[in-house]
C-alpha cells in the first residue's frame, strides 16, 4: 500500500464522518470519535469508539479497523454511496440581456392559435438543477452509463443544452447546505422530472443497444424456426416408413402436434432474455443559481388573455421552453384548450386537464 492510498482512505474516513456530524480528533493511529447516534446505529457502533489501521484481530475494547477491506470501511462506503451529494455553485454575468426579447421567443417558439408579446421584464434570480443519473439497462447482455439532466428547479423546464454550456461559465462554488429550494414536496415532483426525462433521453442513448437486442432476438428466433420447421419435416418423413408400428405412429403424430407450442414456448424463453430492464438512479447533483431575466408575456388567444412567464436564460442566451400543463413536457410548441391551459402539440389534441 503506497502513501497517496494511505492518505486517500484516511481522507475518505475523516470527510465522511464530518460530514456525518461526528466530532473527530485525529491522532498517531488513527481517529478518536464522537459519533451522532444515528451515525452510530448505522455503523452499528457505540457513539464513542476509537478507529485504528491495524486489523480487527486482538482489538481492544470500542476500537475498530478503518483498513481496506474492513466492515466499518464497507459500510461507511456503503451509507456515501446511498446518498446523492449536492454542490452549489452561483454564476456570474457582466452583462445580460435587455431588449429584443420579443424577437427572440419568435425566433425560438411556434404559437398555435395565439398571438402575444412581452409586456415587462426583469432581472432576477433562478434557479438550476443539473443532475447526473447512473443507469444500468439489462438484457442478455448489460450496459451502464451516466445520463445528465438539467431542469429549471422553478418551472421544470428542462434545458438540455446547458450542460456543454455551462463548463465555459463564470461560476463560484459555494458550499450551501440548506438548499431551501430542494426539500420536502419540491424533491418529489424533481424526482418526477427525472423519471420522465431520463426515460426519453435514455432512449436516445441506448438506441444502439436495443438495436442490437432486437436484432439478436429477431435472429435467435428466425434460428428457432428453421430448426423445428426442419425437425417437424423430419419426422413426418419417418412417419411415412412401412415398418412403424400403429402405436409408435401414433406417439409421433402426437409429438408432432405439440411442437408449435413447444416453439412458442422456447420462443418466449427468447423474449425474456432480449427484454430489456432499465434502472436510473441519481449519482450527483448540482444546484446553480443565476441571474437571468424573467419576462411577463401577454398572450391572447381569441377574446381570452392568459399572462406567461418566460425566462431568458443568459447560459443558453436563450429563452427557456415553457412547460406543457397536460404532461409536464418541456415544448416550444404552444397551444392552448378552450380553458386556457398551456399545452404540447400532443396534449392538445385530448386536453388532460380538462
Ligand atoms: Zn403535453
Ligand atoms: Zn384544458
Amino acid at each position: 500500500m503506497n502513501f497517496d492510498s494511505d492518505q486517500e482512505l484516511e481522507d475518505f474516513v475523516s470527510k465522511f464522518l464530518i460530514n456525518q456530524g461526528a466530532v473527530v480528533e485525529k491522532n498517531a493511529q488513527g481517529f478518536d470519535l464522537l459519533l451522532p447516534e444515528k451515525t452510530a446505529d448505522l455503523l452499528s457502533t457505540p457513539e464513542y469508539i476509537r478507529l485504528k489501521r491495524e486489523s480487527d484481530q486482538d482489538r481492544e475494547e470500542d476500537t475498530y479497523s478503518f483498513n481496506y477491506g474492513s466492515p466499518l470501511l464497507d459500510k461507511m462506503v456503503d451509507i456515501a454511496c446511498a446518498t446523492v451529494p449536492v454542490t452549489a455553485c452561483c454564476l456570474e454575468f457582466n452583462y445580460l440581456k435587455s431588449q429584443g426579447f420579443d424577437k427572440l421567443i419568435t425566433s425560438l417558439f411556434s404559437f398555435s392559435g395565439s398571438v402575444g408579446r412581452v409586456e415587462t421584464h426583469a432581472e432576477t434570480l433562478t434557479d438550476y438543477l443539473a443532475i447526473t443519473c447512473r443507469y444500468l439497462a439489462q438484457s442478455d447482455e448489460q450496459k451502464m452509463g451516466l445520463l445528465s439532466l438539467i431542469f429549471n428547479l422553478e418551472t421544470g423546464a428542462y434545458i438540455p443544452e446547458m450542460s456543454e454550456l455551462l463548463v465555459g461559465a463564470d461560476k463560484r462554488f459555494t458550499a450551501r447546505r440548506d438548499n431551501n429550494s430542494l426539500t420536502g414536496k419540491k424533491v418529489g415532483t424533481v424526482i418526477g422530472w427525472i423519471e420522465r426525462q431520463a426515460r426519453a433521453s435514455l432512449k436516445e442513448e441506448i438506441a444502439p443497444f436495443i438495436a442490437s437486442m432486437t436484432r439478436r432476438f429477431r435472429r435467435d428466433a428466425a434460428n428457432l424456426e428453421e430448426y423445428y420447421r426442419n425437425m417437424q419435416r423430419e419426422m413426418e418423413q419417418g412417419l411415412q416408413r412401412s415398418n412403424l408400428s400403429e402405436q409408435l405412429r401414433r406417439d409421433r403424430q402426437e409429438k408432432i402436434a405439440l411442437l408449435p407450442d413447444e416453439l412458442a414456448g422456447k420462443k418466449d424463453d427468447l423474449y425474456k432474455k432480449y427484454s430489456i430492464k432499465i434502472k436510473i438512479e441519481p449519482a450527483a447533483a448540482m444546484m446553480i443559481r443565476t441571474p437571468a431575466v424573467k419576462l411577463l408575456y401577454n398572450a391572447s388567444i381569441g377574446k381570452k388573455e392568459k399572462r406567461l412567464t418566460f425566462i431568458y436564460n443568459p447560459v443558453t442566451k436563450s429563452v427557456d421552453p415553457l412547460c406543457c400543463e397536460g404532461c409536464g413536457i418541456s415544448t416550444f410548441q404552444i397551444a392552448f384548450c378552450s380553458s386556457l391551459h398551456l399545452l404540447c402539440p400532443t396534449c392538445v389534441k385530448k386536453c388532460p386537464v380538462c
